[in-house]
């Protein structure tokens, strides 16, 4: 009981030691791992978002250059051209007509009272033009605005404001207004009207061209509505990761996605595919702790056997030769009168050496057996024979331990190819196991028979039985049900082990019958000699 304790107690040391050794760390590294992937994935993430940031900051901040650039280009036209207002006149027209994204300028003085409108050289549909009324009165409600932009003149500081104008038809427009010093000391406010999809076509469209090359996809909407104004390929509605307002046209905004995979996509099969490793790296390693622990187990559980099996061997050895003793000594010192008691005595130390024989040669069968040297020499036999004789040079054993048998002998039982020494030895351990744990009904029932390409013998005890959990391991080496009734009686766990071994020899089969407290069969079948089978 002590030694069961024991080994449970070392089990459950093994499975902490594993747990703690592999399982342990394994876990926390997981933990660790998919904590630091989800946040080295969110920093992709976020460093992909904030390339894309980069770009749609760069495209806003070209919007904006090439808009302050034409301001430049106005206000040094109006510096440099002083004298002939046809001169300027025909610059700003030419002006106009390269650069597509301006719909018109206007020149005003500072009271807003003498108003010049130039638009480009072709045809201008006159709806889409800007009355100096409009003009005047738009100024009029940005006074404040203006009066701004003239003290920033003042002290050397050209700042361009957006407005909003309305042409005729009444669409409205952005316009870039800034005030001008001419080279006669007039102040001027001008305005640059700017055709916002124009512009965004023809000379934003471009550059986004440029920036999205084979990596990114960009379009610029129009808010509140499901128009894309430009795009640099196939891109719909609501397709962009990444979206700004435009800072020169805040009606319309500008989007950024990934060409093929979308940034979250790309992130999150990274993330899952590095979660299905983790989780593989975790199931190779548990499988591996099981069958670690598998195996060591197994190890611990035969060591345990195995020094069971010393201490019963060792108990087996000495009651028969405390016995051979006790009666040689008493034989001996010629106490013994009767010849009935001499001949009780004699017979008493015949049997205890056949018990220590039997013992020692399943031990060294054993051994042999272990050692694949044990060697069987088949030739023709019958069954029936080798169990007659069994029976008859063990029946004064089985009487003197009070047992009956019963015997059914099958007569016309064809031969098989066996080992006759072999099969009397396992039939002689199986019966030996039939007096060993049968404490109440001694009770033995050999029979012989023949079943399809098979004979067997049967051999049929009214012991103990056997529990089914343990029908199994019973043939395991040194293999002993340790609970009830067995513990009492001695062995050393080879018995079936041998058993098997021989019958595994013969390519026949050992079966087991068996119910608790009534009793058990044990059918060892061999398949028949090739001739015979018809
Ligand atoms: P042992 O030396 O313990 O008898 P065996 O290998 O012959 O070793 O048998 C293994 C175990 O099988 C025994 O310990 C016993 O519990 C069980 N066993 C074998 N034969 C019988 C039987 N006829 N009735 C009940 N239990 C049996």
């Amino acid at each position: 009981m002590l030694e069961k304790i024991g080994t449970i107690g070392a089990k459950g040391k093994l499975a902490s030691v594993l747990v703690l050794l592999v399982i342990l760390p394994a876990m926390f590294y997981s933990i660790y791992e998919f904590t630091t992937l989800t946040r080295s994935e969110a920093l992709i993430g976020d460093i992909y978002r904030q390339q894309l940031d980069v770009v749609l900051f760069s495209l806003n901040q070209y919007a904006w250059d090439i808009a302050n650039s034409w301001t430049n280009s106005i206000n040094d036209d109006l510096v440099s051209h002083t004298t002939s207002q046809k001169a300027l006149s025909s610059l700003f027209v030419r002006f106009l007509d390269e650069n597509a994204g301006i719909r018109c300028l206007f020149l005003t003085d500072r009271s807003g009272t003498d108003i010049e409108v130039f638009y480009p050289g072709i045809r201008i549909n006159p709806r889409a033009q800007f009355t100096t009324n409009e003009i005047a009165a738009t100024l009029r409600r940005q006074a404040d605005a203006v009066e701004r932009l003239f003290r920033l003149q003042a002290s050397g500081y050209r700042k361009i404001d957006p407005i909003f104008i309305k042409d005729k038809a009444g669409e409205t427009s952005l316009a870039l207004v800034f005030v001008s010093v001419r080279r006669n000391g007039t102040h001027q406010v001008v305005g640059m009207v700017i055709d916002a999809e124009g512009f965004i076509r023809d000379v934003l469209g471009r550059k986004m061209d440029e920036a999205a090359g084979d990596n990114f996809l960009l379009s610029v909407n129009r808010k509140n509505s499901a128009q894309i104004v430009y795009a640099t390929g196939e891109m719909s509605q609501g397709d962009a990761r990444q979206t700004k307002d435009l800072w020169l046209f805040p009606d319309y905004t500008i989007g950024i996605r990934l060409r093929g995979q979308t940034i979250d996509e790309v992130v999150r099969a990274r993330f899952y595919r590095n979660l299905v490793l983790i989780g593989l790296l975790n199931v190779v390693l548990i499988a591996g702790v099981w069958v670690v622990y598998r195996t060591v187990r197994h190890e611990m559980e035969l060591a345990q056997l195995k020094s069971d099996f010393v201490s019963n061997v060792s108990h087996e050895i000495k009651t028969p030769l405390a016995l051979i003793r006790m009666f040689g000594e008493t034989l001996q010192l010629k106490r013994v009168r009767s010849e009935a008691k001499k001949q009780e005595y004699y017979d008493t130390i015949v049997q205890e050496t056949e018990r220590l024989t039997r013992l020692i040669n399943n031990i060294l069968n054993f051994s042999r057996m272990e050692a694949g040297k044990k060697e069987y020499h088949f030739e023709p036999a019958d069954l029936n024979t080798i169990v007659r004789d069994v029976l008859k040079n063990y029946s004064t054993h089985l009487e003197n331990e009070g047992f009956t048998v019963s015997t059914r002998i099958d007569g016309r039982l064809p031969m098989v190819d066996a080992d006759g020494g072999a099969i009397a030895e396992a039939l002689l351990n199986v019966i030996d196991n039939s007096i060993k744990y049968s404490h109440q009904k001694k009770h033995l029932n050999i029979s012989t028979g023949r079943e399809r390409t098979t004979v067997y013998v049967d051999v049929e005890d009214r012991g103990i039985g056997i529990d089914p959990l343990q029908q199994k391991r019973i043939f395991e080496k040194f293999y002993r049900v340790s609970s009830g009734l067995v513990q009492e009686t001695k062995g050393t766990g080879l018995g079936l082990t041998l058993v098997k071994h021989i019958l595994d020899a013969h390519k026949g089969t050992v079966t087991l019958r068996s119910e608790m407290g009534k009793g058990s069969t044990f059918r060892l079948s061999f398949p028949i000699h090739s001739n015979e089978q018809t």
